[in-house]
């Protein structure tokens, strides 16, 4: 059978069919706004596997399928994957929020094309490999850990559709015998990979999502892989890669390969990008050489997005006014109470939180405060606290930057917090992936939670983050970033996401045909509002998408693509997005 590709490898949507069944997702998109309430947003590890591949004479394309879903209402999924031709589909599970969909797009693709393999990768797949294999018999091989090499050793070992021993890190089925094989090293030089390979991805010439009008181009590049913090609910932190990655400390990229990345990234038409993981975690020896070769060098596009971990003096920040380039910065407190703070690991004060605020503000740099909202000891108290730190900062910043908050839905399986809930303020709902892909095919995003803390219920959760968002809105008129008609909108929404649940609730003490109905009642009777809402957000997909259709029979991934760049050196595997490896975190960590 002739194959127009070796290796596809796909971003799956959040819930796969929720073009087919109601869902209501509230203010699931809050986090990450420009990733839509279907985490359309790739991690960066499917890029540099996809580069890996392709420098080693595969022919390999990205597939963002969650990004094709949200910007099309009328897609047709299954009669699209009909049209892929590929020995290898390799399905991204990294972020558990895409358990539906990554496992349905499995299915789908088992049943479209049986002779195909197909592959799970990425975090939660890691954390849930042998599950994976044990249960879902159209899943051939889950990949653990980082991605690159094993991906590679797969390519060049599979052989008439046939998958053979010693690919490592992976977990596969022999003979209905689950065969785990030993985990892959991490890689120590990520210099040798490459993140930069806008030309791989389909919609062809798709670039991340801004959510801004009009849509910059713009791309995130990471500084490292791995994390020295260890911050409770976040999967991509030194315990998690220690436990479950093979990866005992962060490796760093050289000033010269960043410097060098944003030239291709511009070459390619990017103009913003968001450089992810904080530099000092390298040391001052490595930031300070960053900086340096940024000022020397240039930087290629016009803006640059940096994370801090923790506050940062004067000295660092006043370093990062002087490049010749627009730079803002994201900073993640989580919490305006030291206390909740303190226990989901990040270790520092108000103080030292207000003081970088105005340091950022002394030098006119842009700087985005996030928080996450019912995390582990949360009571009500403590959500006052932290509303009125989010009105103090509003006071300092007087305009430059802003705060924003989402909830956290899920937390990340291979956190501190999931492998040991108690010892940190949580329970967990749902323990392993079959339960989660369940809890997802429910109609509504408070179902979806999958914990609970030892203050507040699911349904108490669900509440303080509707209350949050009321008082956010609140925040922003008063401090003039909503006019009263946005304002006006924004509370219309909320107070139609409490009828919302409360509906759904009541629904589901209904037997199965009824629940079904009133359910497709409610949506029906929401609809209307809740397609003005996410008009904004799918026009965006749809540019994005759209740019790949322009210059593409169909849309589809095509054997040719665009000239790639220049190769540099190779690969990377499943990596934290910006700041975390959680999808619904912000882009700006601790
Ligand atoms: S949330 Fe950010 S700083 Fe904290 S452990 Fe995760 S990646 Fe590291």
């Amino acid at each position: 059978m002739s194959r127009a590709y070796d290796a596809v490898l796909m971003h799956p949507p959040a819930i796969f069919d929720a073009n087919e069944r109601p869902r209501f997702f509230g203010p699931m998109a809050r986090t990450v706004e420009e990733g839509t309430e279907q985490l359309i947003i790739p991690s960066i590890g499917l890029f540099s596997i996809a580069d890996y591949l392709d420098r080693n004479g595969f022919r390999v394309a990205i597939d963002n399928i969650g990004a094709r879903v949200v910007a099309d209402k009328s897609f047709e999924l299954a009669k699209y994957i009909d049209t892929i031709n590929a020995r290898v589909c390799g399905i991204s599970l990294h972020w558990l929020a895409h358990a539906h969909g990554a496992i349905y797009l499995a299915k789908l693709c088992k049943e479209k094309h049986p002779d195909s393999i197909i592959v799970l990768g990425g975090l939660t797949a890691t954390i849930f490999h042998y599950e994976i294999i044990s249960k879902y018999k159209f899943i051939d091989l889950v990949i653990r850990g980082e991605g690159e090499e094993p991906f590679l050793a797969l390519m060049k070992s599979v052989d008439a559709s046939r998958l053979s021993t010693g690919i490592p890190g992976s977990t596969w089925r022999r003979d209905d015998k689950i065969v785990v094989e030993p985990s892959a090293p991490s890689l120590k030089d990520l210099d040798e990979y490459e993140f930069t390979r806008i030309d791989l991805v389909q919609p062809g010439h798709w670039f991340f999502p801004t959510g801004g009008s009009p849509d910059v181009p713009y791309w995130q590049l990471p500084v490292s892989r791995g994390c020295s913090y260890n911050c409770a609910t976040c999967g991509g932190s030194s315990y998690s890669y220690k436990r479950y990655l093979e990866r005992n400390r962060p490796t760093f990229r050289s000033p010269a390969k960043l410097v060098e990345d944003l030239r291709r990234l511009r070459e390619q038409g990017v103009r913003a990008v968001f450089l992810f993981q904080d530099p000092r975690m390298g040391g001052r020896r490595y930031w300070e050489g960053l900086l340096g070769e940024f000022k020397r060098e240039g930087i290629a596009v016009d803006h640059i997005t940096m994370e801090l971990f923790m506050p940062a003096d004067e000295d660092y920040i006043g370093r990062i006014s002087q490049l010749d380039v627009s730079v803002s910065l994201t900073i993640s407190p989580e919490s305006g109470s030291e206390e909740v703070r303190r226990r989901q690991g990040r270790y520092y004060s108000n103080e030292s939180l207000f003081r970088t605020v105005s340091i950022c503000r002394k030098y006119d740099l842009p700087l985005l405060v996030f928080f996450m909202v019912a995390l582990g000891y949360e009571d009500q108290m403590t959500i006052h606290e932290t509303w009125r730190v989010w009105e103090k900062i509003h006071s300092v910043q007087r305009g430059l930057g802003g705060v924003g908050f989402g909830p956290m839905i899920v937390l990340d399986p291979g956190s501190r917090a999931f492998d040991d809930p108690r010892a940190h303020g949580y329970r967990i709902v749902y323990k392993n992936l079959e339960d989660h892909v369940k809890a997802f095919s429910l109609p509504s995003w408070h179902q979806w939670l999958n914990y609970e803390t030892v203050k507040l219920d699911r349904r108490m959760v669900a509440n303080l983050i509707l209350d949050s968002l009321e008082r956010s809105i609140h925040i922003r008129e008063k401090y003039g970033i909503y006019d009263r008609t946005t304002a006006f909108r924004e509370r219309f929404l909320v107070r139609l996401n409490r009828l919302i649940l409360s509906e759904v609730d009541s629904a589901m003490s209904l037997d199965e045909g009824a629940r079904e109905a009133k359910i497709a009642d409610i949506y029906d009777r929401v609809k209307g509002y809740i397609d003005k809402v996410d008009s904004g957000k799918r026009a965006c997909a749809r540019a994005t998408v759209a740019r790949g259709i322009e210059g593409m029979p169909n849309g589809r991934p095509t054997p040719s693509g665009p000239a790639a760049p220049p190769r540099s050196r190779a690969i990377s595997a499943p990596s934290p997005r910006p700041g975390s490896a959680r999808p619904l975190s912000p882009p700006g960590c601790p």
